[in-house]
Order: C-alpha cells, then structure tokens, then sequence
C-alpha cells in the first residue's frame, strides 16, 4: 500500500537517571546532564505538532542516531566523533526503530498543572514556565470503563432447563399420539372429481439484466451504464478517488517521528444495465374437467415458441358422515378409480388426511 508523508514531529524520552522528559532530538538530559542510553525509548510527545524549522526537518530525515561505543551518548547519523567524549564514531551502532508508535492526533490536549506551584502550563510543556519544576505527562483521555458482565457464567445446561426440555418433549409425543395416531376408519361416498393439466409455452424474450462493462455478454444489448466504486489500486487510475487511512507517526531513531497515512485509489467503472435474448415462459395453456378422463390441453405453437413443462393434478372429494375428506390421485389411472357415488372405506388421521382407502363391499 502506498505510504504518504506528512511530515515530522518532535517525540520525547525520560531520563532515566532523574526522571525528567526530554525533548526528543535533546540527547543528554536538561535537568540533570546525563545522556540518553541505548536502552532509552522514545515516546510519542503530548502535545503532537509539525516541525516547520527546515533545519530541523533535514536533521529528522538523517536517518536514526549512533551510540558512541566509549561513553553510550547519542550521535547525530552523521558525526564522526563523540560530542560527549570525543571518541571515534566509525564503528559505532546505530539506534534501532521501534516502528509505529501511535496515531498521529494533532488535537489541542487539556493544560497541565504544575504539582510544585500549580500553574497552568500547555500540554507540550516540559518544564514549569513559572517555576521550572518538571511536569508530568497528562493523564491520557479516560476510556468508557466496560460494562461489567452481571450475567452469572452458565456451565452447561441446568437439570432445571434439561427435565423442562424433556417434559416438553413428552408433551409433544403425547400431543403427536392424539393427532397423527388415532386414526378412525368411515365408509365415504365420492362426492366430487376434479382435474387440471397444463403445458407452458416458452420463447426467446429479451431479459433484462446488469453486470460490470467487461463482463457483458457478447449478444447483449446495453440500455445503460454508470460509474460506481469497484476496486482499489495503488496507483492512480481514470475515474480514481483517492482514499487514506488514519495518520500515524513512525519512530525515527534520532528524537523524532515520520507522520504518514497509508493511501490507495477506489477505482470506479462503469456498471451496464442490458437486455439479452432468453428462453422464458411466456404462457401456460390449461385444461380443467370434473370427469375421470383428463386431457392435455391442445397446443398452437407459433413461429419462435416451443413446448416447455408439463404439469397435472388431480383430486377426489369424499363425503362421510356430513364430512369431507378430500384425496390427491398420482396420475389419471388413479383418478379412474372413484367414479361419483362409489363407495370406499377410509382410515381418516386425527387432523382429518386420508392415510389409506379400498373399495367398500
Ligand atoms: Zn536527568
Ligand atoms: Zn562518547
Ligand atoms: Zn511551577
């Protein structure tokens, strides 16, 4: 992913000897004079702003400081000798980087107290502008504590949940018994017979459709296309909207920090509606009867149409006791079977569904 550079900020340590915070390119402590190890570690400062001095921008991009092998004082990327000791720089090592060390939030922060005398001083400051005590580092904005969880931990089912599901289970058994299971038997006479069949007609129609301009189909005809966002490119494209990331500042090594956002291109291309030729259900010829000698309906195709699904149904109505119960026959051989007024015994579940039938004597 692309990087973007914003620019550079001053970050800062704590001396280890005293504990007083040191601006970052400072190398020997302001309070007490001793120099910043190897082993110090810069932090983000409080107050984040852009260096704007030239001098210092071309000291910050000097790459990361050396420790002077003799006396552990910081040096410039560029020295050859200590300024401390004066001692050879040549093969002295160069500081690591830490890498990301924050988001970069140039936000004005609160003012902080002076403990020693309390005045108000900016939230950059290290020092004291009335008494020259050190100040500490503002307490970091409060985080929403999170919520508690009051819910007790559940280990595993309770017996009180598990007899409740097994109880509801029985309930369902028993209550399945009373509909499904008892089942009574009645001699019914067949009231009524009904069938329907139908043919659909298909045709080539044009169907509409949309899809992304290079994944039309060849024998499409386009009606319309618009640009919407489809992908992301490091590199800038035609119809290309830049978009970043959150900046965030990257140690340096030698006091200060790289501020950079991670950048790519949303890409937009052009989003087609079209029509293309399909083979579709245009129509359904159907025919009905109340006999038993079903017939398919008759079919006129036209030039361009051609013969699609076939479908049937059929049903017999039963009269029993004032009731009716109604049969669903497989095919017309089965329809066959229940001329009007044949009399049939039936076994009838409790939800009033015909689950076996023969003819009565
Ligand atoms: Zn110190
Ligand atoms: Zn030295
Ligand atoms: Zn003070």
């Amino acid at each position: 992913m692309p990087q973007e550079e914003l620019g550079y900020v001053e970050l800062e340590w704590t001396c280890q000897n005293c504990g007083t915070r040191n601006p970052g390119t400072r190398k020997t402590c302001m309070s007490c004079g001793a120099a910043m190890g190897a082993k110090g570690k810069f932090d983000l400062p409080a107050q984040q702003e852009l260096i704007t001095d030239q001098e210092k921008i071309k000291q910050a991009q000097s790459g990361p400081d050396v420790t002077c092998p003799y006396c552990g004082t910081r040096n410039s990327a560029n020295a050859t000798s200590c300024k401390q000791c004066g001692g050879d720089l040549t093969d002295a090592q160069a500081r690591g980087k830490t890498g990301v060390l924050g988001a970069y939030d140039d936000a004005p922060q609160p003012e902080v107290k002076c403990p020693n005398c309390g005045t108000l001083n900016p939230a950059g400051a290290l020092k004291c502008s009335a008494c020259g005590a050190s100040l500490k580092r503002p307490e970091p904005k409060a985080e929403p504590a999170p919520t508690p969880q009051t819910l007790a931990p559940t280990r595993g089912l309770s017996p009180l949940l598990i007899g409740g599901i097994v109880a509801l289970l029985a309930l369902c058994a028993i209550g399945a018994y009373f509909i499904f299971g008892r089942s009574s038997q009645l001699v019914g006479t067949v009231s009524s017979t009904s069938w329907q069949r139908s043919i659909a007609i298909m045709a080539l129609v044009p169907v509409r459709d949309a899809a992304w301009q290079n994944q039309i189909p060849s024998d499409a005809n386009v009606l319309s296309c618009e640009l919407r966002p489809r992908r992301f490119s490091d590199t800038q494209e035609p119809n290309s909207t830049k978009v970043c990331g959150t900046p965030y500042v990257v140690d340096q090594g030698n006091g200060t920090g790289k501020v950079v956002q991670d950048c790519q291109y949303q890409v937009s291309e052009e989003y087609c509606s079209f029509t293309r030729m399909q083979l579709s259900v245009i129509n359904t010829v159907t025919a009905r009867g109340t006999d038993l000698n079903p017939v398919w309906p008759a079919l006129a195709l036209q030039s361009g149409q051609q013969e699609g699904n076939r479908a049937e149904e059929y049903r017999v109505v039963f009269e029993a006791s004032g009731q009716q119960y109604s049969y669903t026959p497989q095919n017309a051989s089965d329809l066959a079977r229940f001329p009007r007024g044949s009399r049939w015994n039936l076994t009838v579940n409790g939800l009033g569904g015909i689950t076996a039938l023969q003819p009565a004597q």
